[in-house]
Order: C-alpha cells, then structure tokens, then sequence
C-alpha cells in the first residue's frame, strides 16, 4: 500500500527509477531504529550498515538527541539567522570552535547539508580573495575522483565523471589534478590564481572508499603556505568520529581555512551543516555597509535550533559515552574481520579508514566484473536477507557502520557480506 504510492508519487535519488518502481520490486519501508539496528512494519531487524547514508553516529533515536530535539520543539522550532540569532546555535558554535582547540578556525557559518557547506566554503574564499585585493585569485584546485555535493558549484568541483560530466555545461571548471603531488608542478602563475584547494581528508568516499596515502594533507597544507592558495577540507564523511579521530584532519596534525561538516554534526538526526573558517578570512569581511564587503549569502533554515540542539546532543555524548575512546578497539575488530574476507578470490581489495571501509568485488583474480551487471546492488540485496542494509559503489560494497555498534552486530555484517558474495558470485 504505501509502497505503492511511493511508486506512484516519489524521485528517489541517485536511483534508477524504472527499476524502482517496477512490480517485482518491494521498496523496504522503514519504520523504526534503535541503536545500529533499524526494522520495518513486519518486525524484519536490519544491522544499518551504511549509517542511514553516512550520518548516524550513536544510534538511532538515541534518548539524548531525542530529548534534546523535544526539549527544542517546546521552545521554538526555528526563528531566522538573519537579523536574530538563538541560543543552540550559540552554544553549538562555541563547542564546534572548541572541538578544533589550537586550531585557527574560530568562526563558524551555519547551512543546511553537505554541499552547502561546500558552497560557502568556495564562496567565501572566492570573495575573501576580491576584498584582500587578489581578484585575479578565481580558480579552484580539486581532484580526480572527487565528491563534494550535488548542487552546481559542489559538483562543479567533483571528479565522478558518470554523476557530473552531463551537467558540465553549467558548471565552473576547476583546475582538476590527480593528486596532491602533483601541484607541486604547477606554474607559479597558475598557483597564483588558484583561490582555493578542496580535498576529502584521508579518504573519498563517494569514489569508492579510495585512501589517499599518509602524508597527504600535511604535503597540501606546505604547497599551500607556500604558493598562498587556502585550503579546504570537505570533512562532511570524515567529520565527527568516522575515521577514528573527531575529525580526520587530526591525524595529520593539519588545520585547514575552510572545514565543511555536515552529515555526522546531528549525529544522524535533522539535517544541519557548518562551515567553519578563521578569524583572519571573517575580518576580510568586516566594513562600512557601503563598502558592500558583507558576505551576501544563506539559507532560510540557517542556525535552525532544533538541528543544533540536535548537534550539541551529539557532540556532549562523545565525551558522557566515552564515543572515540570505545571506538578503537572496534576499528581494529572491524580490519580482523575484513580480514578474513580478504583471501576470497571474489574480493579484490578491502580498504579501511577507521570506521568507513569498502570491500571490492571482482569476477576472479585479475578479472574485473562488468559494472553493468551491478554485482555490488545485487550482494547488497542479498546481505538484506542476512539481516544487513548497506549500498554498493559500483562494485565496492561500503561498510560504513554507526559508531556506537556493538562488537556482535560487527561480526554479523561482515558476515553477511561473505555470506552474500558466496550466494551472489557462488564457486570458489
Ligand atoms: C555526502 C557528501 C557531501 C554532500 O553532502 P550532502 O549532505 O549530501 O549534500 C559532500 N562531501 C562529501 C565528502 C560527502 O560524503
């Protein structure tokens, strides 16, 4: 019944439709969470293995995030960030700058997701380069593979040729690199009008959890002290435990202008993003009215206090439950039992950043399987009937757990995982 006005009414994304909406298929609707599990209206359990998207870190309908959200909704539910301001988004601003202590970043924009957040980041680098007196600074430096959001100037700077290349015609043009050693053969004068550099730390995900190699953001940070270029990190997967620290930047010891956060900030519970940059790009700004240095830019649910109390929720469980510190054991839990997947000869490669690891399939030992055949869907569908919900790229099937899972439900989804491969690519 509903799923059937699903199909008569609703887009999905990043989803072929026809196959969607055809008889055979039977949308799963979900109707409850708790903790790393979420079920539907049967009562059929699902391990979430894919954080609803990247998003939930402590569990679904965690009771402080709840209580925080309903102790919002008696207040008010949203009140404009343009001219007035509230007290969760205050409070939320002073614990994010905190979270980055002995960092630069010291001010924080507010904007509702992933891509927005990218948005401001390249709009205010953009005009911070104009008001320092660097107009010829217009170019942005991004890499292949990329993943940076969907709306036009977030995609503008992603490297997945299937998801971008079509919209190339209303798109702006980055200057498109491989990888970060390779600016260090740029001209100086194309270094000098490059605005900014955005890179996700330590791993893309939407390129298929694919590792950059260590060293990585420390090399960027000295190409860009050196050539003057800012730098932006897009830790909108990485953000807020994903990779083991708080952010992934952390590893490296590198602060970058710009921070972009947004699925992880509410812990996977309303939609809220930050921008954070520093005190020296915010005085860039700082003018007469006529002088039109104002950043003329947001959204009508900026600093929306139900997300951000939502987000202040999140961020205190990380200290009362001791979030990063009981995580650790359960990163190295998760690499043993990938581990053992990883001498199948249907596994081409595992790959692993914390809590967000791919596993890559393949027809045989240097034979790749035809991408058309979406093996990748298919061992995720049949992974459902072992009691785990996840989604492939391609043929790399993501692993990308809520934080708070326990070490049982960890051994459980790799084991759906090997228990669908050997169904979906049986033989050995
Ligand atoms: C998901 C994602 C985005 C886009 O976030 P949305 O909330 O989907 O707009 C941007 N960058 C990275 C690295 C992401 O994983």
């Amino acid at each position: 019944m509903l799923a059937e006005i699903d199909k008569r009414h609703i887009w999905h994304p990043f989803t072929q439709m026809r196959a969607w909406c055809d008889p055979a298929h039977e949308p799963l609707v979900l109707v409850g969470g708790s903790g790393a599990v979420v079920w539907d209206a049967a009562g059929r359990e699902f391990i979430d293995g894919n954080s609803s998207i990247w998003t939930n870190i402590h569990g679904h309908c965690h009771p402080a995030i709840s209580a925080a959200i309903a102790a919002q909704l008696g207040k008010v539910h949203h009140v404009s960030f343009l001219g007035t301001t509230n007290e969760p988004a205050i409070r939320l601003a002073e614990r994010l700058v905190k979270a980055c202590a002995g960092s630069p970043l010291t001010r924080v924009f507010y904007s509702d997701d992933g891509s927005t957040a990218v948005e401001v980041a390249l709009k205010m680098a953009l005009q911070s380069w104009q008001l320092r007196g660097h107009p010829e600074r217009t170019r942005f430096a991004a890499f292949d593979n990329a993943y940076h959001g969907d709306t036009a100037g977030a995609a503008s700077l992603g490297g997945l040729g299937a998801f971008f290349d079509r919209f190339a015609p209303v798109h702006f043009r980055p200057v498109r690199v491989p990888s970060p050693a390779d600016l260090e053969a740029m001209p100086a004068a194309e270094a000098g009008r490059i605005a900014a550099v955005v890179i996700e730390p330590l791993v893309q995900g939407a390129a298929g959890i694919r590792l950059w190699p260590p060293g990585t953001l420390r090399a960027l940070r000295e190409w860009c002290d050196r050539t003057g270029a800012l730098l932006i990190f897009d830790e909108v997967l990485t953000g807020f435990g994903r990779t083991g620290t708080l952010f992934a930047c952390e590893r490296e010891g590198v602060w970058p202008d710009f921070l972009c956060l947004a699925k992880g900030l509410t812990g996977g519970s309303l939609p809220l993003a930050a921008t954070l940059t520093t005190e020296e790009i915010f005085s860039a700004f700082l003018g007469e009215f006529e002088e039109l240095k104002t950043f003329f830019y947001g959204h009508s649910y900026c600093g929306n206090p139900l997300g951000c109390s939502a987000a202040l929720a999140s961020l205190g469980l990380f200290e009362s439950e001791n979030t990063l510190g009981n995580l650790q054991p359960k990163i190295g839990l998760l690499a043993d039992e990938l581990g053992a997947l990883a001498s199948s000869p249907r596994v081409k490669d595992i790959r692993q950043c914390g809590f967000i690891a791919g596993i890559e399939l393949q027809a045989a030992p240097g034979r790749d399987l035809d991408w058309r055949a979406q093996t990748g869907a298919r061992v995720c569908a049949e992974a459902r009937n072992h009691g785990l919900l996840t989604r492939p790229i391609l043929d790399t099937v993501a692993l990308i757990p809520p934080l708070c899972i326990e070490p049982a439900q960890i051994r459980k989804a790799v084991a759906a995982i090997a228990a669908a491969i050997a169904t979906v690519l049986p033989g050995r």
